[in-house]
């Protein structure tokens, strides 16, 4: 602390600066740097906070809200590269617009702190001048011989280059005859082969690649949406844009939705540029987050394939970005700070002067929206790659149908899996439902078995003989007896999960190799990969799944996909239920007759009619989207108004009630902004939680950050309730 005594000398004011710590507290805070250190913005910087020791990043002058001789200095600075400017303009800005801390922004900016020491360095040998007469035999002359014009290498890597022991390399280290050193390790990626030829483009595809590059050479901000059919072969378009980034010494980032992160796309990327590259998501171990971390951050990462939350690395040459699935809800991250990947990166993108790309087969309609008001350009691929044709679509109209209660697969469907298993080809079944069954109901007394803490019915797993929550992961082992009544055997399984499907395909299909591909099935990477190597070597005939098996596969022998409920996704009061669900069906279709041989699909729905259905069928996707696009202007919704949602929850209803209803009197209203509600969320218990929901809803022209902010400055939280804030919200559970 420096002197504050009157009488004292006036020294020169003590250098101060402020310093974010990514912690959810609200910061920075101002430290005082010690004589003896430099400091610029983005370092990393070893502070006191409290009792503990934390590093944070220096974030820019001193605010100066706190009197200097109570300010804590800095403990040291990490000698490492300093975060990029870019990177802290990209924090400040999401927090301001999700209103989140900066400090928990921040964290997600820095999920490896473990990265910003440098590797441990390795050791290696080489040739020196021995203590004594050395006793030479054949193998210690091969490896002083290789020392003599090779490198210097590790022990392990020096006795398998020259075929020795270990033992003959401990005796030459023992005698003196060779030398170690400590080097920093090699860098963990090999640089991409630029000079590979790609494949040879269609006309179609050859064209689009060349605009794409003109928007790399432009080396400027901007967003333009590859819009093409599943199959047209945008991944090797957008690979076109990725190798021209690269050639221009530019860092390139691909967001995918973190299911379709998959084996197949990261062998086609080694495919096209011979080197694996450095890949970022939620399921990377500590090693591999620190390596890949720091290799983003010294620009040896060139080119990064992760989730949406690699748009926090410390990218300092970003050059491109390329968001593939764009519409995909996945990247709306809903726990801590809630942001869309997909809306967030254009804003990295605009930061770092670098042009985006949003590919997808069924643009959301916020995309196309911004098309047509000429904010980014399309590129429309119309067609599939290779000649293949568009699946033909019909739907199965199933009150029709008139299954019997325990059956799910009308006879129509049953026709059609039977040809292709015949002609040796592959089906997939969809249903978006884990599980054997979403509702167990006692048949004497009607009881429901719900999840203790959300108001929420249990999910039969069969396989596994448990019931579990799929929203809170709650577990008991499948009863036999009712809960309620205790009667036994009188439990019975309502409605469809793909175990039970699987269950009838087996009973209709006795000869069937069927395969199920859901979470709980392909727990990791390994196991999705087993499994999708077993489609492609033709060891199933069935596959059935859940969304996971609408992304990005491509199994050239699989023509039929049947749509087993294409009404699940249009229930509940969701803004883009109808949107998504076309989407989905649109996305999982797309997996047939992706090769020479042509696709089926057969939708099985209670309602041929619906908009969604009619469009799956004669593929007119535009007078879809403009219908939707329509309603939610007359209705003055997203992208057409703006739109936050409140949450409010707490253990207590009634805490969560009179807190809402609080929040509901002093809300904002003006002619351009309502507050709709507070409604019980439609799951209104989740984990315990008793949750109310507002929505302020308001016109386009409106900043509502501002707005948002002064109406939650109005009220005080008690400390058994919390108030989130959800900008932009696309789950309405
Ligand atoms: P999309 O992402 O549009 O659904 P993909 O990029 O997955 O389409 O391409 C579909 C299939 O066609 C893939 O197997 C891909 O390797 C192949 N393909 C696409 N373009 C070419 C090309 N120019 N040369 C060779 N194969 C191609
Ligand atoms: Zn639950």
């Amino acid at each position: 602390m420096p002197q504050t005594d009157a009488t004292a000398p006036l020294t020169v004011t003590p250098h101060a600066i402020s310093v974010l710590l990514p912690t959810a507290v609200v910061g920075p805070f101002d430290y005082l740097v010690p004589e003896e250190l430099h400091v610029v913005p983005g370092d990393y910087v070893h502070v006191p906070l409290g009792k503990r020791a934390m590093i944070g990043v220096v974030w820019g002058p001193a605010q100066g809200d706190v009197d200097p001789a109570k300010l804590r200095a800095i403990d040291a600075r990490v000698d490492t590269p300093p975060m990029p400017d870019q990177v802290r303009r990209f924090i400040d800005w999401v927090s301001a617009y999700t209103l989140s801390p900066p400090g928990a922004v921040l964290r997600m900016a820095m999920r490896s702190p473990d990265a910003l020491e440098p590797p441990k360095p390795v050791i290696v040998y080489s040739k020196s001048e021995p203590d004594a007469e050395l006793r030479m035999t054949p193998a210690r002359q091969r490896v002083l011989t290789f020392l003599e014009n090779g490198p210097a290498l590790s022990a392990p890597d020096l006795a398998r280059e020259t075929g020795v022991s270990s033992g003959v390399i401990k005796g030459l280290v023992a005698a003196g005859a060779l030398e170690k050193r400590e080097v920093p390790p090699p860098p963990p990626f090999d640089a991409p082969d630029l000079a590979r030829p790609g494949p040879s483009l269609s006309q179609a595809q050859a064209v689009a690649a060349a605009q794409l590059r003109d928007k790399i050479a432009a080396n400027a901000f901007s967003v333009t949406l590859l819009d093409g059919v599943t199959g047209s072969g945008k991944t090797e378009v957008y690979f076109e844009a990725v190798a021209a980034a690269l050639s221009a010494e530019r860092q390139v980032l691909v967001l995918l939705p973190e299911i379709a992160l998959t084996p197949q796309w990261l062998s086609r990327f080694e495919t096209r540029f011979g080197v694996a590259p450095a890949v970022w998501h939620s399921d990377l171990s500590q090693v591999q987050r620190r390596v890949n971390w720091r290799a983003v951050a010294t620009g040896n990462a060139r080119i990064v394939v992760g989730a949406r939350s690699a748009l926090f690395l410390p990218f300092a040459e970003l050059g491109l970005i390329i968001i593939d699935e764009e519409h995909e809800p996945a990247f709306k991250q809903e726990d801590g700070v809630p942001y869309h990947g997909r809306d967030m990166a254009i804003v990295r993108a605009q930061i770092a002067g670098a042009p985006v790309v949003l590919a997808s087969a069924t643009p959301s309609l916020e995309t196309r929206v911004n098309v047509s008001r000429e904010k980014f350009s399309a590129i429309v691929l119309p067609e599939r790659f290779g000649g293949a044709v568009m699946p033909a679509i019909k739907t199965v109209d199933m009150r029709v149908a008139d299954l019997s209660a325990n059956r799910f697969i009308s006879d129509e469907l049953v026709g059609e899996l039977k040809t292709t298993l015949a002609a040796g080809e592959q089906a997939m079944l969809f249903l978006n439902r884990r599980g054997y069954a979403p509702l167990t109901l006692c048949r004497t007394c009607g009881h429901r078995i719900e999840c203790p803490s959300c108001a929420a019915w249990l999910t039969e797993h069969r396989f596994r003989k448990r019931l579990q929550c799929h929203h809170c992961g709650y577990e008991v082992p499948s009863p036999s007896v009712c809960p309620s009544c205790e009667n036994v055997d009188t439990l019975v399984a309502c409605g469809p999960g793909v175990e039970r499907i699987a269950e009838e395909i087996t009973h209709l299909l006795p000869d069937a190799r069927v395969g199920i591909m859901t979470s709980d099935t392909m727990r990791g990477p390994d196991s999705a990969q087993a499994f999708i190597r077993s489609v492609e070597n033709g060891d199933l005939d069935i596959l059935i799944g859940t969304q996971m098996v609408a992304k990005g596969h491509h199994f050239p022998n699989l023509t039929l996909v049947g749509i087993v409920d294409a009404d699940l996704g249009l229930a509940g009061g969701d803004l883009r239920a109808a949107e998504r669900t076309y989407q989905v069906l649109q996305q999982v279709s797309g997996r047939a007759g992706r090769a020479e041989r042509p696709g089926r699909v057969l939708i099985q729905t209670f309602q041929p009619e619906h908009p969604v259905m009619s469009t799956l069928v004669s593929g007119d996707r535009d007078g879809f989207i403009a219908l939707e696009t329509e309603a939610r202007q007359i209705g003055g919704w997203p992208p057409f108004g703006r739109l936050a949602a409140i949450i409010v929850s707490s253990r207590d209803s009634r805490v969560a009630d009179d807190l809402s209803r609080a929040l509901a009197r002093c809300a904002p209203s003006t002619p351009d902004i309502r507050v709709l509600g507070p409604a019980p969320a439609p799951l209104s218990l989740l984990r315990g939680q008793h949750r109310r929901r507002l929505l302020l809803k308001a016109s386009r022209d409106v900043s509502i950050q501002p707005v948002l902010r002064n109406w939650l400055d109005q009220i005080k939280v008690p400390a058994n309730a919390r108030v989130r804030v959800d900008v932009d919200p696309y789950s309405f559970l």
